[in-house]
């Protein structure tokens, strides 16, 4: 089942959607380049128990 969640980009402040799959872990953590401006963005997707995503991003 996908979800959408979002954060907001560090480096130019866009609020970008992105899929989420909570069978993937409970806690992810990747780097993603921003789609807007194509930097390099280290995201931490973490679940509670509800399924719910959480996003922590800093500039990679
Ligand atoms: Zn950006």
């Amino acid at each position: 089942m996908d979800e959408t969640s979002e954060y907001v980009c560090p480096h130019c402040g866009e609020s970008i959607q992105i899929v989420v799959d909570a069978s993937a872990g409970s806690v992810q953590d990747y780097v993603e380049d921003c789609p807007v401006c194509c930097n390099p963005n280290q995201l931490r997707i973490m679940f509670d128990r509800e399924g719910y995503a959480s996003i922590q991003v800093e500039p990679s």
